[in-house]
């Protein structure tokens, strides 16, 4: 189906500011792996506390082990990805009682189809490294085949605030977007809560927005292609701003009739709610678009 999701979205930057840890524990943070760890443990529980209970839990980035620790005392198995070797000794000594393994890897070169192979249906979770969010977030759904029952369940992720917002947005407001509807198009999104910037240490410059996504099942998805859907969403909402009539001239095989379908082209795209959005996908198709 597809592998890379929102290849052509724009990414949003990652701000970094961190250096070394207290002195105690001399651990070099690495600006280029987004290393701002959770200090916060009602967050944390927060976070954990977002998952279905009594289930394996893949956690994406766990750090020195702050997410990690709330999901193995609430009694979840974790299998957590990590890419720096630097972490391995501690995250293994600190949970050796637990059952917690590490898979030493980059995250979005995981082959997620072949993991749920192996374990089951996925629950995800993590603080994720803010440069590589949308990009990970993107391969997790386009992982999602038809299969009946989706390789990932339910994902809980911090992102920055930004990114969350656009998830989670509602139309009419300033982050509803392309974001918004592709991710829409496979899960339902839900924002839970912001975490504060200066819960984290060495302390990002925005704050963390955390999402939770539920993957929709086949049947409960579209009743449209997602190519068709995202070449729509993408034509509409390059000129978001425009009246509809405008901003959809520019998907390619327009059929000639599409102006007699009943919608009312003077409002904008970020003015169609996703319904509306899937509904006029459905019709375009009716008239030949492919
Ligand atoms: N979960 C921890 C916490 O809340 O304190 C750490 C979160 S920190 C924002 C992001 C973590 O993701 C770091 O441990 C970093 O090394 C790891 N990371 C960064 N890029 C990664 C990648 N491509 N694959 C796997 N892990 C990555």
């Amino acid at each position: 189906m597809i592998d890379e999701l929102f290849d052509d979205i724009d990414q949003v930057k990652e701000p970094f500011g961190a250096t070394i840890r207290p002195r105690r524990d001399p651990l070099i943070l690495k600006k280029s792996l987004g290393q701002h760890f959770l200090r916060d443990r009602d967050f944390a529980r927060r976070i954990a506390l977002a998952l279905p209970p009594d289930t394996l839990v893949i956690e994406i980035g766990p750090g020195d082990g702050a997410l990690t620790q709330e999901l193995v005392t609430l009694g979840h198995p974790v299998v957590a990805i990590e890419i720096d070797a630097d972490l391995f000794p501690r995250l293994k000594k600190r949970f050796h009682r637990d059952n917690f393994t590490v898979i030493p890897m980059d995250v979005l070169l995981i082959d997620w189809r072949a993991l749920a192979a192996e374990k089951g249906q996925l629950q995800l979770a993590g603080n994720l490294p803010y440069n590589i969010a949308t990009a990970m977030l993107s391969r997790v759904l386009g992982s999602l085949h038809d299969d009946k029952i989706p390789p990932i369940d339910t994902m809980v992720f911090t992102f920055q605030k930004e990114v969350a917002d656009r998830l989670a947005a509602s139309p009419g407001s300033r982050s509803y977007g392309g974001l918004t509807l592709l991710t829409r198009y496979f899960c339902s999104v839900e924002y839970l809560f912001t975490i504060p910037a200066d819960r984290f240490y060495p302390k990002p410059k925005v704050d963390g927005g955390v999402v939770k996504l539920k993957t929709l099942i086949p049947s409960e998805r579209p009743k449209v292609s997602f190519q068709l859907y995202r070449r729509i969403v993408r034509g509409c909402f390059a000129q978001r701003r425009k009246m509809m009539r405008n901003s959809i001239r520019v998907v390619n095989g327009l059929p000639s009739d599409w102006e007699s379908l009943p919608f009312d082209w003077t409002r904008r795209p970020e003015d169609f709610s996703f319904e509306e959005i899937v509904a006029l996908c459905i019709e375009l198709e009716k008239l030949g678009l492919q």
